[in-house]
């Protein structure tokens, strides 16, 4: 996960040539017919690619090369990301996907040797998926610390009693991690809660159902389940770094993971914006005149273009600066790039569906899909309004404001 060797920017570029013809000659051809599932039924021809993803050096790129990837640091992987994020399988075959990419660099740094043993070694082979299951149903998410799921001690066991929704990726998963009550009454509501680790064969654990999204429930890699862990015993060895220390890990694992998404968003972008240049070329009004030719569409391609040149600056900026100064640096920053890039995502699926007219809308091209699952990009992670809120804040505070 830390880089152990630096690359050169030759050597980055020949590397994001191989990333970028590997996504466009093998995932391109795929991705719109695993999307539209069943997601189980591709599980072998997945793992084929990520095997080819192997044999040519390109797998779990934010590995170190020791942990059997490519050792980039934050700013070179985010370039791989951007090129992954083209399709919606491209992070799954390269096992750099979210969840899993946050519990892997959670473990790495706060997890015991035997957790890394049997956890995280089989999770970076790619061997295994996992979870992450904090935001609970009746609670607000925004506000985390207002939580319900508890663990408590019985001995050498925590008993884990509590219901979770939106657990992204638990169908299929070997384990999750839980955030839950420990020490109920610390003084502050930020070390109250403890990250514990939590294999889904634990008798008392349900995946109630993968919740319906915009009318698509999807199934493995690509769902948000309901979850229920009722009288859940696991040993007190499962638990990730000290008791009391969850938010804190929560936040050392949320800063790189923003600008993980914003990079995918704007691959996604850029793959969106292509269907839509090349739509508007090829779809003629009459004989002779292209969509392309109107001012409206033309509009919308100049400012796609300069609104996603101006996320991919603003996010290698932090990115770049995340590296040199640690995350609680750019606090200001990861909140800025969070919502910006989330609205310009928002702004380029819906000009490309725009400019698709019906077909748009049809499951026939990526852009439904996207449509569907990305509205999401502005509400995990931090809504936006929770983020302009904090940045407003920060900024304030410059000019006296407490
Ligand atoms: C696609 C997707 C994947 C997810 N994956 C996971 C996962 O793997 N694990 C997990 O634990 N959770 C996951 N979540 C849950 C996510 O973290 C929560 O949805 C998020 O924290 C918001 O919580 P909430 O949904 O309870 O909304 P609430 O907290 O109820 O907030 C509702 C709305 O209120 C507004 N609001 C909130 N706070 C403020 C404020 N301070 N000022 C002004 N307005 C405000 C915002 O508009 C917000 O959208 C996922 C969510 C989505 C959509």
């Amino acid at each position: 996960m830390n880089p152990t060797q630096e690359i050169s920017a030759a050597q980055l570029q020949q590397l994001l040539l191989a990333y970028r013809q590997f996504v466009e000659q093998e995932l391109f051809p795929k991705d719109l017919d695993v999307v539209k599932g069943p997601f189980k039924s591709y599980l072998p021809a997945l793992k084929a690619l990520r095997e080819k993803a192997k044999s040519l050096g390109l797998f779990a790129p934010h590995l170190a090369k020791d942990e059997g990837g490519l050792g980039l640091n934050l700013v070179q992987f985010a370039q791989v990301s951007e090129i992954l994020g083209q399709s919606p399988i491209g992070h799954y075959v390269f096992n750099c996907n979210a969840p899993d990419i946050g519990n892997m660099e959670l473990l790495h740094q706060f997890g015991s040797e035997e957790q890394k043993e049997k956890w995280l070694g089989p999770l970076q082979r790619g061997e295994i998926r996992s979870c992450f299951a904090m935001t609970e149903p009746q609670l607000p998410g925004s506000n985390p610390v207002h939580m319900a799921t508890t663990a408590t001690r019985d001995g050498e066991e925590y008993v884990i009693q509590g219901h979770k929704w939106f657990t992204t990726a638990a169908d299929g998963a070997q384990f999750t991690i839980v955030m839950a009550v420990t020490n109920p009454d610390a003084s502050s509501p930020y070390q109250k809660a403890s990250m514990i680790l939590l294999p889904l064969d634990t008798p008392g654990y349900t995946l109630v159902r993968n919740i319906s999204i915009m009318g698509e429930a999807g199934e493995d890699y690509l769902s948000h389940a309901e979850v229920k862990f009722e009288q859940c015993r696991v040993p007190v060895s499962h638990r990730i770094g000290l008791e009391g220390q969850g938010f804190a890990l929560a936040q050392e694992r949320l800063g790189p993971g923003r600008i993980h998404h914003c990079m995918r968003w704007i691959g996604i972008c850029e793959r969106a914006f292509d269907m839509l240049c090349r739509r508007a070329l090829s779809r003629e009004l009459e004989v002779g005149k292209a969509l392309a030719d109107k001012q409206t569409i033309q509009n919308w391609i100049a400012e796609s273009r300069a609104e996603i040149k101006a996320s991919r600056l603003m996010v290698l900026d932090t990115a770049q600066k995340m590296q040199e100064h640690g995350a609680k640096a750019v606090k200001e920053d990861i909140s800025t790039i969070k919502f910006f890039v989330a609205d310009v995502l928002m702004k380029v699926i819906d000009r490309a569906i725009q400019v698709h007219g019906a077909l748009g809308i049809t499951d026939d091209t990526l852009l439904s899909f996207w449509y569907r699952h990305e509205r999401g990009a502005r509400i995990y992670d931090g809504p936006d309004e929770v983020h302009k809120s904090a940045l407003a804040r920060s900024i304030l505070k410059n000019y006296g404001s407490k």
